[in-house]
């Protein structure tokens, strides 16, 4: 880390991440209880799991950011959907999650360019599980939009926890 400018901007990039990652953890956990108040189960249980990862990736950010002696965001950078369907919440989800791919891309670029290759790494890793987020709810969206109330069904029940 080669200037102060640049540890200015790794900071800013962490915390717009970190922004971006506190509104995944509200809005997971949003769908994760309403989906389990409508008996879907299964589909609560993995907004449950993915929004704990979330706030994995929160806390690693703040580390990072404490690290640089910046101070970690507690804003979300965006708005808590509620009450959608299930095709409308999974097209919610899949645009966070690929707002994520695309910013966390840029980031570690940018962060690699500003000479601070922790953060670069810390941005890659992050990235994998964005990537994996994604993947999960494009493979349920295309369940749904293929098999429809068939598949709907599979997702009911489950253990409440
Ligand atoms: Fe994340
Ligand atoms: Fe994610």
């Amino acid at each position: 880390m080669s200037t102060p400018e640049n540890r200015k901007k790794v900071i800013d990039l962490l915390n717009q991440a970190r922004a971006g990652e506190l509104t995944a953890i509200m809005q997971y956990m949003a769908h994760h209880y309403e989906l389990e108040d409508a008996d879907y189960g299964k589909l609560a249980k993995i907004m449950k799991t993915i929004a704990i990862q979330e706030m994995d990736h929160a806390e690693q950010l703040a580390e990072r950011i404490l690290y640089l002696a910046g101070t970690p965001t507690s804003e979300p950078d965006g708005q808590i959907t509620h009450g959608q369907d299930i095709p409308e919440l999974l097209k919610r989800d899949i645009g966070l999650e690929q707002g994520a791919v695309d910013m966390y891309n840029a980031s570690a670029m940018a962060c690699a360019q500003a000479g601070d290759h922790t953060s670069q790494r810390l941005f890659q890793q992050l990235l994998a599980d964005e990537e994996d987020h994604l993947g999960q709810f494009e493979n349920i969206q295309a369940h749904v939009e293929k098999l429809g109330d068939v598949y709907l069904a599979t997702l009911t029940g489950g253990e409440a926890e």
